[in-house]
């Protein structure tokens, strides 16, 4: 079908939809429309952000959403199952084809649900299992209480080995208040204070003394590429399963520009990730693993899961099947160039980056050399309609809430046709906000960390030059609202 077709059979659609919508809750209809504007008004930079298809995101708006489903694909809880058995198998098939893995899982809401079954399936059969065999159960419900007490200890008390929140990992990779760090004795890997880049034999070394069941891989805010062939010997060399999260980069796995040993598939015993982020799908999760874990995952529900949202499965089954598109490499590998772009921007304008630059598809900017912290800078760059977030950086004097650094990704504004002139463009834009923004005092006179002075007509002039990038590469062009 034509773009153009598309375009307005999308218009009609949601101009009818916001329409049924306003007779219950207009607020609701004007806030979903007056979302779109703000969307296609600004510069989104936020790495885990993107904009998905009309058909990923008219497919969540349907009564598949209204039934129960709870169990797995022909194995059911409830009766009349059979048209979400259609959707669910079509989306694990499409995430197997698509990332080449022998089992795909895709019930998941979100990352942190993938993250929660890979856990406990991995507990399930790295201890669970074992023990059963062990005392000649079948399942939990035929042990003693005795039996058990003492299974119940054992799972509580493995160890998890991930990469630490400030050198880019993240909340459920055993970060202490996120409950990855509570249910899991752990210990955390950073980065070489020098480069900045993760520093393989470190991590070996901590894995050799801490002797983790779980060693995870995977970043939120990492600029650079994973070796995981090497994570994958380190976690074979103590006995520890290798969980992938791949939540920021799946759409960069999809579309072949990580391949051999940064290809975390083939590697990892069990990789999770969001559909969401850079693979363009709708918010939700997935567990990829090989087939030794398989049956365990596929005990999400009910081990951590309760009913699926069948009408997000089936959008991320529209999803993969655009990702397995050959378009899609395209896009992928324009994630990754542009990244390229954005950071050349930054460089040649005197700007330091966190290891020095970019092989993916983002980059983390470190805001002290313009004097301020990364809430100023992200609060500087927001009046000046550029959406970034602050991120704290490697070592960071101004800890995780107000940061040094600026965390810019490039997927979203790939999707909207953005290229190399106008990330350096981009760049360009942002150098100049930073330039002219003053930190504040506080009302002791102190220099504060929060408030900032944007230099006069600053904000305006960029909302300007940002409108016309915008304007070159519209958002869901030919989807009118008015
Ligand atoms: C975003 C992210 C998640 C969590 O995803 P949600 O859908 O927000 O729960 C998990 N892991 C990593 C590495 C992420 O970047």
């Amino acid at each position: 079908m034509s773009d153009e077709r598309i375009s307005s059979l999308t218009s009609s659609a949601y101009q009818q939809a916001l329409e049924v919508i306003a007779s219950v809750e207009p607020r609701i209809a004007e806030a979903t429309r007056q979302e779109l504007v703000d969307q296609r008004g600004s510069l989104k930079l936020i790495a885990s952000e993107n904009y998905a298809s009309p058909a990923v995101l008219l497919t969540m708006g349907t009564w598949l959403s209204d039934k129960y489903a709870e169990g797995t694909v022909g194995h059911r809880f409830y009766a009349g199952c059979q048209n979400v058995d259609t959707v669910e198998a079509l989306a694990a098939e499409h995430a197997r084809e698509l990332f080449g893995a022998p089992y795909a899982y895709a019930q998941p809401h979100s990352g942190i649900d993938a993250n929660l079954v890979a856990f406990w399936s991995i507990l399930a059969h790295r201890v669970e299992t074992p023990a059963l065999e062990r005392l000649g159960a079948k399942n939990v419900n035929e042990l003693t209480e005795e039996d058990w007490e003492s299974l119940r200890h054992d799972l509580g008390n493995q160890r998890l080995l991930g990469m630490s929140l400030d050198a880019g990992g993240h909340l459920t990779h055993g970060f202490r208040p996120n409950i990855s760090g509570k249910m899991f004795h752990q210990q955390q890997y950073g980065t070489d204070p020098e480069t900045g880049l993760l520093d393989y034999d470190a991590v070996a070394a901590k894995a050799r003394e801490f002797k983790p069941l779980v060693i995870v891989a995977g970043y939120s805010a990492y600029p650079r590429r994973v070796n995981f062939a090497k994570m994958r010997e380190i976690a074979d060399e103590v006995g520890a399963t290798l969980m992938v999260d791949m939540a920021h980069f799946a759409g960069l796995v999809a579309g072949k520009v990580f391949t051999g040993d940064e290809d975390p598939i083939p590697h990892a015993h069990v990789t999770t990730t969001t559909t969401h982020k850079s693979l363009r799908g709708p918010r939700g999760g997935l567990v990829l693993a090989q087939e030794e874990f398989a049956a365990d995952v596929d005990r999400g529900c009910p081990m951590v899961l309760g009913g699926p949202l069948s009408h997000v499965m089936a959008a991320k089954a529209v999803a993969l099947a655009e990702a397995r598109r050959p378009e899609f490499r395209t896009y992928a590998q324009n994630i990754a160039d542009n990244a390229k772009s954005l950071a050349e921007g930054f460089l040649s304008r005197g700007a330091r980056l966190v290891t020095g630059g970019t092989d993916n598809h983002l980059v983390l900017l470190d805001v002290s050399g313009f004097g301020l912290t990364g809430r100023q800078a992200e609060s500087a760059l927001l009046d000046s309609g550029v959406v970034t977030n602050r991120n704290s950086i490697p070592q960071d004097p101004n800890g995780a809430w107000y940061t040094s650094g600026i965390r810019l990704g490039t997927p979203a504004l790939t999707t909207r046709g953005f290229g190399h002139d106008e990330f350096d463009r981009v760049a360009e834009l942002i150098v100049d906000v930073l330039t002219n923004t003053e930190p504040g005092t506080t009302k002791d006179g102190k220099p504060s960390k929060a408030s900032y002075r944007l230099g006069d007509g600053v904000a305006d002039k960029i909302h300007a030059a940002a409108g016309e990038l915008l304007d070159k590469h519209p958002l869901y062009p030919g989807l009118d609202l008015a």
